[in-house]
């Protein structure tokens, strides 16, 4: 931890184009705002991850993976980049946001009263990685490989209560691209095209199969919504550690089927 070191740093740019908008909106100034979370904002609750590990505190492992939890700390630069954009059309399979169509059911349906949304991208960037990449052995690995997951989890929790808080939103969702078989990963590049270079922004690139690079990265549409939802109320993966909802498996056919 870096003593009395930072919370976050908050970049908000302006950028002025005329990209796909339309006519109404040509010209007007896109804000684009970029997170940067390290030291005291870097956040790992050792009773949460030994639960993950299922490790005691008693275990001869606990204080190496503390040691592990404190490295991590250390070096963590979590970025996260949104944008504010704006619902211009709705199809009963699409969505047009700021120009760019998306084509998913849930989504249009999820999105019926909403007109302003907020994509996101989030990444634990390289550093991270190639740190728990380089663990001298594989239990190490499979550590920091953890610990690495919950601070991208609990960083993510933090941008979603900071957004809700700058933006007064009262009750939000969240959908991501290839959680569910009706918004498949490849909607991932109007994501990014959406949002603009991300790369050159955070760092976060997309290969030929849309997956994200660096790995440890997240991506989606974040959006005011009455009522609670969750991805995971649509899939049916089993024994997802992810998991935040029971799956229903009558739920699309009763709200979603056309
Ligand atoms: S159950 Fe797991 S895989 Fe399915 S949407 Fe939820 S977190 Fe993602």
């Amino acid at each position: 931890m870096r003593d009395g070191f930072l919370a976050h740093y908050v970049y908000t740019l302006k950028i002025r184009t005329s990209r796909n908008l339309p006519d109404s909106r040509k010209g007007s100034d896109i804000m684009i705002t970029k997170l940067v979370y390290e030291g005291d904002s870097i956040t790992i609750d050792m009773e949460q991850l030994c639960k993950v590990l299922r490790v005691k505190a008693e275990s001869p492992h606990f204080a190496g993976i503390q040691e592990l939890a404190l490295a991590a700390r250390k070096i963590a630069t979590v970025k996260a980049v949104y944008k504010v954009a704006f619902v211009e059309a709705k199809g009963e399979n699409s969505v047009t946001i700021d120009g760019i169509t998306f084509t998913s059911r849930v989504l249009s349906v999820n999105l019926a009263d909403t007109y302003r949304v907020f994509p996101y991208v989030i990444t634990c960037g390289e550093e991270l990685a190639a740190w728990a990449k380089n663990q001298p052995d594989m239990l190490e690995n499979y550590y920091a490989d953890t610990i690495t997951e919950m601070i991208l989890k609990n960083t993510r929790q933090t941008f979603f209560e900071q957004l809700d808080e700058h933006w007064g939103l009262e009750s939000t969702a969240n959908m991501n691209p290839g959680s569910l078989a009706d918004w498949p990963i490849t909607e991932q590049r109007p994501l990014f095209n959406l949002i603009g270079d991300v790369e050159a922004l955070i760092g976060v690139k997309l290969t030929e199969s849309c997956l994200m690079v660096p790995i440890k990265s997240v991506s989606g549409i974040h959006f005011p919504k009455q009522g609670s939802w969750e991805n995971c109320q649509l899939c049916p993966r089993e024994n997802c550690p992810g998991r935040k909802a029971p799956y229903d498996e009558h739920l699309f056919e009763e709200k979603f089927k056309l």
